[in-house]
């Protein structure tokens, strides 16, 4: 199977009340470790990238032909799509032409207006290509911005107004944070997700700052219309975590252990063996694809 845009996958989902894990990748092993957790899973997946990241795997193009590569040469079957996470207006132009097959764009900073204006324009020109759009509303809490107890919330209105557009799935704050959760968080908001579910007709929703939500409210939010979840610090936690372990038990200095191949084995099958522990116990799209 080739790669594919991200609309079906999602869609299935949200009638199907689960949700699609959309973890993001940082360089060959993440790639390698996610595709191979979904495809013993058998749950279908989106890989994505933020700019920075794709900037750091050596641009666009490199992450198509890589992604595009290993898939094919895995022998993947489950469904896949490569999506840009948090992309610009540029960024998601430039990654609709390098050929990912899902973008995100966030004009969530710009006022309301222009978020319209340009989220609109990404759309179509998406659409036209046959790659599916996700575009964001309102401001989503996180560590970049101070983090806060309560995370964000979106406006309905303004989230109806997105989804008008036609944009395949929406992200939108109810109470999420990106990265760590604070102790103090006050968990997600299920009625302003309830009021947002509502506004813009029962469209898939997205849930960023996936990590570190108890399992009993991503649950409860994949029930009330969540059908695309953003997961990133988990997996780089457990890569750190089986990374150091080999290290301080100082294998890299027993025999060859220094040869990266050995060295990264560690954290990699961790991030496989996570990968098909969310989409299994959390999401509920293994055996999905
Ligand atoms: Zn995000």
């Amino acid at each position: 199977m080739v790669m594919v845009n991200a609309t079906e996958m999602v869609n299935k989902a949200h009638e199907g009340h689960y949700a699609i894990g959309a973890f993001n990748i940082n360089n060959m092993e993440w790639t390698k470790a996610i595709l191979a957790g979904v495809q013993k899973a058998n749950s279908p997946v989106m890989l994505q990238v933020s700019e920075g990241a794709a900037k750091y795997m050596g641009g666009y193009k490199t992450v198509v032909d890589m992604v595009r590569d290993l898939h094919d040469f895995m022998g993947i079957t489950v469904p896949v799509a490569l999506h840009l996470d948090h992309g610009t207006y540029e960024g998601a132009k430039a990654c609709i032409e390098a050929g990912f097959t899902s973008v995100m764009f966030d004009g969530s900073h710009y006022g309301i207006e222009e978020n319209i204006a340009k989220s609109k324009e990404i759309i179509e020109l998406a659409h036209s290509k046959g790659v599916s759009v996700e575009c964001e509303v309102g401001g989503i809490g996180g560590t970049e911005d101070g983090v806060t107890s309560n995370g964000e919330l979106a406006d309905p209105a303004e989230c109806k107004s997105i989804a008008d557009l036609g944009v395949d799935f929406l992200a939108a704050g109810i109470g999420n944070i990106h990265g760590v959760y604070p102790e103090n968080w006050a968990g997600l908001n299920f009625e302003r997700l309830g009021e947002i579910d509502e506004a813009i007709g029962h469209k898939p929703i997205v849930l960023h700052g996936g990590s570190g939500i108890p399992q009993d409210q991503v649950k409860k939010a994949i029930t009330l219309g969540v059908s695309k979840i953003n997961v990133n610090t988990d997996l780089q936690i457990v890569f750190a975590e089986a990374t150091r372990a080999y290290i301080e038990a100082g294998k890299d200095r027993a025999g060859k252990g220094y040869d990266p191949r050995k060295l990264l084995k560690p954290g990699t099958d961790a991030i496989t063996e996570k990968v098909i522990d969310m989409v299994t116990s959390f999401f509920g799209s293994a055996d999905k694809a």
